[in-house]
């Protein structure tokens, strides 16, 4: 998961730093490529109320569910993002 220090980190979206007590969405580093238009919000921290507000938000949750929810882990469960970016874990039946 992204490396937060609070009062440091930047969120991408606002570029204000994360203060003590703001609710954030964090990723892991699941795009692999620097050239992929979402990569710096990859393995990142972000205030949850900028992620809720931004345009892009569809298409990342998607991004990561394409790329990384819908890995299935050896414990049979996924972890896919939700609309908010609430990642949840899911049993895969098998
Ligand atoms: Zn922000």
């Amino acid at each position: 998961m992204a490396l937060l220090i609070l009062g440091m980190t930047q969120c991408p979206l606002c570029r204000q730093a994360i203060e003590a007590g703001q609710e954030t969405i964090s990723t892991t580093h699941f795009i692999e490529s620097p050239d992929h238009p979402l990569w710096r919000y990859s393995d990142a921290a972000m205030h949850y109320g900028c992620f809720q507000t931004w345009d892009q938000r569809p298409l990342f949750v998607a991004e990561y569910n394409r790329l990384f929810g819908s890995r299935v882990w050896g414990n049979g469960t996924r972890h896919p993002m939700d609309d908010d970016g609430t990642v949840t874990t899911v049993s895969v039946a098998n």
